[in-house]
């Protein structure tokens, strides 16, 4: 029945109560195009988002810690990682692979947390594949290629050669922003940031998330009837 009766003294607002459906955030660019601040800020800005940690074969940065930027895993241990289906999603990007671990995603989803995936347009496409309405994929643009440029230059932790391939690979990962749900631009870190917690907030309160105060509404219905 699409009617729902609710009777004058009836309280609806116990959102404590009620699990939500965990949500599936991921959060896509190219490289140089201000992601990994937003994911930083948007982390700390927010308890109930737990980002999700990758494992790759490609060599630790300098500043990387183990375990926390990534997993870092040699080739034989991802293919066995793979052969076990440890991964949600994994793929090649550069000349390496990455993969989001299984097993900790579903023990926050279980735990009713938002997880946040730095991942690229192919891990957002398989994760949607498998878990659909509750992924959502929020694509950040820089404001312009010579712009995306003289950020990966400036940054100056990479050779020439380097930035020439991340710059082939942000036009093939850009030519992908038809895979997302939403595409902001990077003009300023600032406003971008405020607009990508914006929509993990609406997304949040979206009605087929709050299956707890559905189902809630429904048992008020037939206890009128
Ligand atoms: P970087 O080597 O600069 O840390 O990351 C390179 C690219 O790999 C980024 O675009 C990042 O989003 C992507 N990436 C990181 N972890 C994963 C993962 O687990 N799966 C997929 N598909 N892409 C990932």
């Amino acid at each position: 029945t699409d009617r729902i009766l609710i009777a004058p003294g009836d309280v609806l607002a116990q959102p404590a109560a009620f699990k939500r459906r965990g949500l599936l955030f991921v959060l896509s660019s190219p490289s140089g195009a201000g992601k990994s601040t937003i994911s930083r800020k948007l982390l700390a800005d927010d308890d109930g988002l737990t980002m999700s940690v990758s494992a790759t074969t490609r060599p630790m940065r300098p500043g990387e810690i183990d375990g926390k930027d990534y997993h870092f895993v040699d080739l034989q241990t991802f293919k066995d990682m793979v052969g076990n289906n440890e991964f949600l999603e994994w793929a090649h990007v550069f000349d390496h692979r990455y993969g989001t671990p299984r097993g900790p995603v579903e023990g926050m989803l279980e735990a009713g947390h938002d997880i946040l995936f730095d991942i690229d347009w192919q891990g957002a496409q398989q994760l949607h594949q498998l878990a659909g309405g509750d992924v959502v994929r929020v694509f950040i643009l820089p404001p312009s290629m010579i712009e995306l440029e003289n950020r990966l230059r400036g940054r100056r932790t990479d050779s020439d050669e380097v930035i020439d391939r991340r710059m082939a690979r942000a036009h093939s990962e850009i030519a992908h922003w038809d895979g997302y749900d939403y595409v902001l631009v990077n003009d300023d870190a600032e406003a971008c940031f405020a607009k990508v917690r914006t929509i993990l907030h609406a997304e949040r309160l979206k009605r087929s998330r709050q299956t707890g105060l559905i189902g809630f509404i429904r048992k008020l219905d037939t206890q009128d009837i």
